[in-house]
């Protein structure tokens, strides 16, 4: 895990605070315990984290019982455009601390109750930042110009997601 500077740790309990008051007006919590989420440790991942833009990660006591050790946030999550996502991710990482460990049906129906609706869709494009962010190649489809951004050339051994067309290289620095 990565530590938190002053300002991040400041910024994590900030989040924590509006998610879990938040969280308290939602009818499937009114009921819910929600004191564990206000001690749970908040820390981060790596900067260069891609996919992964928060987790639970979870220590098996003697006993065999699972706890919560640590629950990580990508550090980019405290900078704009993206605060709002970064507490659509906490709750979601939450969902998991209350106890519903698989992303199921039931998982999914309480996720879709956080009520910014358009910061709850902004995964895509978080990772599509991030990966830019790193990138050095675009991988660019001649078809429809889409273009993926990725930290290796793809030498003619990748398809167009949506057309199937083999996609070129291009350094990033060209595409700017
Ligand atoms: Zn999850
Ligand atoms: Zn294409």
């Amino acid at each position: 895990m990565v530590r938190p500077n002053q300002e991040q740790q400041l910024r994590l309990e900030e989040l924590r605070q509006g998610v879990v008051s938040l969280l308290g007006t939602l009818d499937s919590f009114v009921s819910t315990d929600t004191g564990e989420l206000l001690t749970v440790p908040l820390g981060l991942l790596r900067k260069s984290a891609t996919q992964r833009h928060g987790v639970t990660r979870w220590l098996r006591l003697e006993d065999g019982t699972l706890e919560v050790e640590v629950v990580e946030l990508h550090p980019r999550l405290f900078e704009e455009p993206w605060c709002d996502y970064g507490a659509f991710v906490l709750f979601h990482e939450f969902l998991h601390v209350l106890g519903f460990r698989a992303h199921n049906s039931v998982f999914r129906a309480l996720e879709s109750q956080w009520p910014n609706r358009s910061a709850a869709g902004m995964g895509k494009a978080f990772t599509q930042a991030m990966r830019l962010g790193r990138a050095r190649w675009l991988w660019y489809c001649p078809s429809c110009k889409e273009s993926y951004p990725r930290q290796r050339k793809s030498n003619g051994k990748f398809q167009c997601r949506t057309c199937r067309k083999l996609l070129q290289d291009r350094p990033v620095q060209d595409a700017q």
